[in-house]
């Protein structure tokens, strides 16, 4: 076939959008050029249902020496003691546990979606809400932090089979051991999903989270910097049987119950492409170099929360733990919606999403806040310096969201900027 120019010139394109723009969403990051060529190489031609060793198809004695590289790596980054890389996404990995764990109508619990909570954990529209019952825990309106006596106090009259501690809007550490307390009070499996902090727990700077949960999800494209895809990982709770027995009468053991439930649970044939690109990640999240890219991430964040608080924003939970800022529109222009707002900065040249805020009055759609982070902007070689320069740069853009004139001299201090910024700095 002749060169594909509709497709590669679409590409061409959208490599010059990630160059020239300030990437500020916070579960977007920009892989390395290793981690590129695994996920574009001739392993996606290879089927491999099953797992290394037991395979349903012929071939397979490579791409089985990849996959077990992943697994060894991840658990060294981690602690864990068991490890599935096969999930094609974070949502994949939460369904499987799921279905590890639930039969359909159990009930679980979940951070409440308009205080944090992911679409997996339980919303009407997602396999979640719709094949078991949630019911949930919230954030504290002073404080916005997560509240525990809250969830305490759910488990013990809803009695939920599975405890689901996790977020994908929450910018403060999390409570694990008093999650484990509550969970083993009333005999649930506590699962974190760690999707958004896994770089910054796998570099040591937030608690991890295998020291506390049963079972621990996340996806790997996010802080840990690695392809599109998830991960399942235990660590001394792997070899607990569990209350299903095989056709033998024996008791199963979780790691046996989760394989299944991923494959053929829920998916088909693994990603091997994805899984080769995966160990890559994982390996360059193992050298000092990824520590020192975490802890800027951290120190990114910190730097542009101060910089909003001084120009008189207003930060849900008032700063960041992580890599994370949820902004509050309503404390500076209670008139701009989240979606007006994002609207602005994207045609600015500034990427962020529009988020809930707790204990929002705006629907989804609308929303009073916007949700901001350091982990991609940061990959690109950004300091501390520069929060505040972008800082200065929202500040304009959203003092004047319909004005043209504004928008472009930013759009233009943007592209000038990010010039002198590669794709990847680290
Ligand atoms: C991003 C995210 C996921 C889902 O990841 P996908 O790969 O998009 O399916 C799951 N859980 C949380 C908490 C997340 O933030």
């Amino acid at each position: 076939m002749e060169h594909d120019s509709v497709i590669f010139d679409i590409i061409g394109r959208e490599h010059e959008r990630q160059q020239r723009g300030i990437e500020l969403i916070a579960s977007e990051n920009f892989v390395s050029e290793q981690v590129m060529q695994a996920m574009g190489s001739c392993l996606t031609n290879k089927y491999a249902e099953g797992y290394p060793g037991h395979r349903y198809y012929g071939g397979c004695q490579v791409v089985d020496e990849a996959e077990n590289v992943a697994i060894e790596r991840i658990c060294r980054l981690f602690g864990a003691e068991y490890a599935n890389v096969q999930p094609h996404s974070g949502a994949q990995a939460n369904m499987a546990v799921f279905m590890a764990v639930m039969k359909p109508g159990d009930k679980f619990m979940g951070l409440n979606l308009a205080h944090g909570g992911h679409l997996s954990h339980g919303s009407p529209v997602n396999f979640s809400g719709l094949v078991y019952k949630q019911c949930e825990y919230n954030v504290t309106r002073d404080t916005n932090l997560v509240d525990y006596d809250m969830m305490e106090e759910v488990a013990q009259r809803e009695r939920p089979k599975l405890i689901v501690g996790g977020a994908s809007a929450y910018s403060r550490e999390w409570d694990y051991a008093r999650m484990r307390a509550i969970a083993d009070s009333v005999g649930a499996i506590l699962m974190i999903d760690m999707a958004h902090p896994a770089g910054l727990i796998a570099a040591g700077l937030l608690n991890n989270p295998l020291r506390y949960a049963h079972i621990v999800t996340s996806t790997t494209h996010k802080t840990l910097r690695g392809p599109r895809g998830g991960i399942i990982l235990m660590g001394k709770d792997f070899d607990n049987p569990w209350g299903i027995t095989t056709k033998k009468g024996e008791l199963r053991k979780m790691s046996s119950l989760l394989n299944s439930a991923v494959f053929p649970g829920v998916q088909g044939g693994p990603l091997e492409h994805v899984i080769a690109a995966k160990a890559v990640a994982f390996g360059e999240a193992l050298q000092p170099s990824f520590t020192e890219y975490a802890k800027q991430v951290k120190a990114n964040a910190q730097a542009m929360a101060q910089a909003l608080l001084d120009k008189g924003y207003k930060i849900a939970s008032g700063g960041t733990d992580n890599h994370c800022i949820l902004l509050d529109l309503r404390g500076k222009y209670p008139e701009l919606t989240g979606k007006v707002a994002e609207a602005a900065l994207v045609a600015a040249d500034i990427t962020v999403n529009k988020n809930m805020v707790p204990f929002d009055d705006r629907s989804a759609f609308q929303t009073s806040g916007i949700r901001l982070g350091t982990p991609a902007i940061t990959t690109r070689g950004a300091k501390e310096p520069l929060m505040g320069e972008i800082v200065e740069m929202i500040d304009t853009v959203l003092a004047h969201p319909e004005d043209e004139r504004v928008i472009s001299s930013v759009r233009e201090k943007v592209n000038r900027l990010m010039a002198g910024y590669p794709m990847f700095a680290w």
